[in-house]
Order: structure tokens, then C-alpha cells, then sequence
């Protein structure tokens, strides 16, 4: 269907300069240039930078890029655990993250709250030898939000333990403090609002020395996406395979254009946009946010359950021009999932509000 803008929580509508980047990688030939030339590099280092200044990275922190969310998920586990890890479940994606360490043969352990809320913090069950604790900032299969003062809790808790954030769809909304936690991860298709095939993977000095700790030890990190191999070639603005040029290249200039804009206002924009939709859904007699408690409210996934199926709205928003998502897995016929992110507007969030409205 043509002109619908994609409200769907990943991937979405690109941010609106997307358009005009491409027409410049296609002229400048990103595409078909050698990932080893001067003009990669120069990029590559540009957008390492604005991605710096954009989300305040600290010095110690090194910013890679891989295929994908879900590959850093391996990554972690493979560069990062000898034996144990654990993980906080609250949905499918912190589930998949947990079956990653599993699949990897690590004695993985979980605790899990039901879904739509997030696991509570007090008296969590974390020993000494759990290396490392995997938190989902943001749940994008429920719309469920794990509070940062929780994170920054579990670290002062637990502080020799390495903690892996998924912020893949919170970032750069999210404000993170990175002095209190190791690894942050996201994708592009979510809020950076481009096309799908690269994932983001921020790491400290800890997770780098853990990994290096490892390979003397003799155990296998993998090679070509091992924390060494990337810290080595990233100090010279290279990866270690033919990357996802493009996506380098699209992510830069769209981090320049939120850089223009201001981060600021764009975390205000989403909380504002973020209680336009959340009004219409305690407005409605057909939804009804699917996250009760507040503090655990997505503002940038919003999620409402649905009195009648969930695919006729789809449906009928279709017709209208405007895409949302589904509920996910099991939810799929009793959810609407709706992303709120930088590229959509406070226009086009009122006329999906008032479209809510009017079922
Ligand atoms: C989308 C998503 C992922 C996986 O991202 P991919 O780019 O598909 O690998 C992981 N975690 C969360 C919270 C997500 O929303």
C-alpha cells in the first residue's frame, strides 16, 4: 500500500532525511568503494564520533558495529562469560537473550515477571558467581520499561559483576549513565529510524579486558567479532569483514541531523508524543494501556490490549494511511503495538490518537 507511514516498532518509518542521505551515498559511491579506502575510513570515523556526542559516551566506553541486536547478544556471551550469567525476563526479547546463553552452554539463570510489568529489584537472587547481568531497558514485545534507577541499583548491588543493557529500542531516548553499567546495545531500524542489517554495540574497558582475560585462558571468543579483533581494527576506523557500509554511512549523517536538532528536544518531543497516545488508549472503551503501572510505561513502544481483534484495526488504520504493529507472539490478535520515535512527528502522532479515538 502506498504512503503509509510505518508506526510499526521495528523496522519503521525512516527518519525524514533518510531520503536525501541515500541520494548522497549513491553519489559518492559508498556502496561500491573498498571498506580499507581513506573515504571508509573517514566515515566510519564520523560516525563513530557523532554516535560519541550524540549519547555522551565516556572515553572508556568503544563503539562496534555488528549485523545485528541479536548477534551482540552472542557476542556478549561468547567475549564475555566463562560459566554463569543472568538475565531479567519480563518479555520475549530479555527470553531470547537468556536461550542465547543457554544455547551457548553457559549455566544461565533468570528471574522472570509476568507480562507487562518488569522484574521487581529488591532481593534479587544474584551470587558472586554470575559474571554477568543482562537487563532489557525496554521490552518492545510488551511495552514494558525497566526504570533506570533499577539498573543503577542492581549496580551498586552488584558491583563486580559486568551489566548489559538492551536498549535497542530506547536508544538514544534513553538518558543511560554509562559509568554504571559495562555494554549497551541497540539496532538501527528501531529508533534511529533506517533500514534494518546493523546492530550497535557499545562496550567499556571491563568487557574488553574480560575477553581478552578469556582468550589467554584458552577459551573460544569466536574471531571475527571478538572484542579484540574489533577493538583492533576499530582504533584505525576499520571492521574486520566487509561491512554494512551503507548503514555506517546512513546511521552517521542521521545521528548528525539529531545532533542538529538536539537531543534534548527530542526526549522532550517523545514524552509529549508518548502522552498523547497513552491519553487516547485511558480515553478509549476499546483499549487500555497493556503496562498498568506507570513507571513501567514504554514511551517509545506503546502498547494498548485490545477489546476486539487487534488485526481488523490493523486493518482499518491500513486504509487510512497508518501502519501499526500487532501484539507480539502470543499477544498477536489482542495487541497493538505503536512505535513512538524521533522521526514521527507530533502531527502524525495526533492523527493516529485521534484515529484511536474513533474506534
Ligand atoms: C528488535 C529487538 C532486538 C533484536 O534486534 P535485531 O536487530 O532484530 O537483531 C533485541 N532486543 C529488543 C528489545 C528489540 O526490540
Amino acid at each position: 500500500m502506498k504512503n503509509q507511514i510505518y508506526f510499526t516498532p521495528g523496522p519503521s518509518a525512516l527518519y525524514f532525511t533518510v531520503r536525501e542521505h541515500l541520494k548522497s551515498a549513491l553519489d559518492s559511491n559508498v556502496a561500491s568503494i573498498s571498506h580499507r579506502s581513506s573515504f571508509f575510513k573517514s566515515f566510519y570515523g564520523e560516525t563513530v564520533e557523532n554516535l560519541r556526542t550524540l549519547l555522551k559516551l565516556p572515553d572508556n566506553f568503544q563503539i562496534f558495529f555488528t549485523g545485528s541486536a541479536t548477534e551482540i547478544w552472542e557476542r556478549i556471551i561468547e567475549n564475555c562469560v566463562d560459566k554463569e550469567s543472568f538475565h531479567l525476563v519480563n518479555g520475549a526479547f530479555s527470553e531470547r537473550f537468556y536461550k542465547t546463553a543457554v544455547a551457548f552452554g553457559k549455566e544461565a539463570h533468570k528471574v522472570e515477571s509476568i507480562a507487562g510489568s518488569c522484574p521487581e529489584i529488591d532481593n534479587l537472587m544474584i551470587a558472586e558467581t554470575h559474571e554477568l547481568i543482562g537487563i532489557t531497558h525496554n521490552e518492545t514485545s510488551t511495552g514494558a520499561t525497566q526504570p533506570l534507577e533499577d539498573i543503577y541499583k542492581i549496580r551498586e548491588a552488584f558491583p563486580d559483576q559486568l551489566i548489559a543493557v538492551d536498549a535497542v529500542s530506547s536508544l538514544p531516548y534513553v538518558n543511560i549513565d554509562y559509568s554504571k553499567v559495562d555494554t549497551v546495545y541497540f539496532s538501527v531500524q528501531k529508533c534511529f529510524g533506517l533500514p534494518p542489517g546493523l546492530g550497535v554495540w557499545l562496550v567499556n574497558d571491563r568487557c574488553i579486558e574480560k575477553a581478552e582475560n578469556r582468550m589467554r585462558r584458552g577459551k573460544n571468543i569466536g574471531y571475527y567479532h571478538s572484542l579484540p579483533t574489533l577493538y583492533e581494527k576499530g582504533l584505525k576506523n576499520q571492521t574486520p569483514e566487509t561491512p554494512n557500509s551503507m548503514g555506517i554511512y546512513l546511521l552517521g549523517k542521521v545521528v548528525e541531523d539529531m545532533l542538529k536538532k538536539g537531543i534534548d528536544q527530542i526526549r522532550k518531543e517523545t514524552n509529549s508524543k508518548a502522552a498523547i497516545l497513552y491519553n487516547s488508549l485511558n480515553k478509549s472503551d476499546v483499549f487500555k494501556p497493556f503496562v498498568e503501572e506507570k513507571r513501567h510505561q514504554s514511551k517509545t513502544v506503546i502498547v494498548g490490549k485490545t477489546a476486539v481483534s487487534s488485526a481488523d484495526i490493523i486493518q482499518d488504520l491500513k486504509k487510512k494511511g497508518m501502519t501499526i504493529g500487532g501484539g507480539y507472539g502470543e499477544f498477536k490478535d489482542l495487541h497493538i503495538r505503536i512505535a513512538n520515535f524521533p522521526t514521527h512527528s507530533k502531527e502524525q502522532i495526533e492523527m493516529l490518537a485521534d484515529a484511536l479515538e474513533k474506534i
